[in-house]
């Protein structure tokens, strides 16, 4: 399975953050999965690749040219696939991938997880999206996700779209048990 990784760049969060990262780099390396993440060398980025790699894991690193000249890269991921832009990183990063998966992060990662969703609502993206909910991160936004659909903007079954997890362990049982998502998604896309 090829694993769509969203996480914070941050180096100023709760040590724990970075180990739960580093933690699921290397569940998902045991598992034979290949990781697609945004290339970073620091925070949480940093840790789940510095995972991944320990545990001799395939991970692609997927970075703007930008970051590269200012060197935000891993410098041990050798599958690093340079782009022109955000844009062109975001498409590469949830094309081809069996599933997302977000751990706490700041607006990148809430940018991304959030274009996941909204692919996934319109019938362009079909796989598991898994939120880890380290230490109650994500509780807020389930929240008010759900004040989204309470208030129609969304239908009770855009609420399937993404699955909460509580910790790491969570997160390959939560992507193998997830039902598939409906082919004719964009039948129901729009609340009328
Ligand atoms: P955030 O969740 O706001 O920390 O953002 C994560 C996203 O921002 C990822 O897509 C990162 O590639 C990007 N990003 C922001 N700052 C950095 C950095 N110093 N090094 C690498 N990536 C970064």
């Amino acid at each position: 399975m090829r694993i769509c990784v969203y996480c914070a760049s941050s180096a100023n969060c709760d040590p724990d953050y970075h180990a739960q990262a580093r933690r699921l780099g290397g569940l998902l390396a045991s598992e034979g999965c290949t990781i697609v993440y945004g290339g970073g060398g620091v925070g949480s980025m940093g840790a789940l690749a510095d995972g991944a790699l320990a545990a001799d894991g395939d991970v692609v690193g997927i970075i703007p040219r930008f970051m590269t000249e200012v060197e935000w890269q891993h410098p041990g991921v050798l599958r690093l696939d340079v782009v022109e832009d955000m844009r062109e990183r975001k498409h590469r990063l949830l094309t081809g991938s069996d599933a997302v998966v977000a751990l706490p992060g700041g607006c990148g990662t809430l940018e991304e997880l959030f274009e996941a969703i909204t692919l996934k609502r319109l019938g362009l993206y079909f796989s598991p999206i898994i939120l880890v909910n380290t230490h109650g991160f994500y509780s807020g936004l389930q929240q008010f996700l759900e004040h989204t659909i309470a208030e129609g903007m969304m239908a009770k079954a855009h609420a399937a779209m993404w699955t909460l997890v509580d910790t790491v362990d969570e997160v390959l049982p939560a992507i193998r048990s997830t039902p598939p998502w409906p082919q004719d998604a964009r039948s129901f896309a729009a609340l009328r």
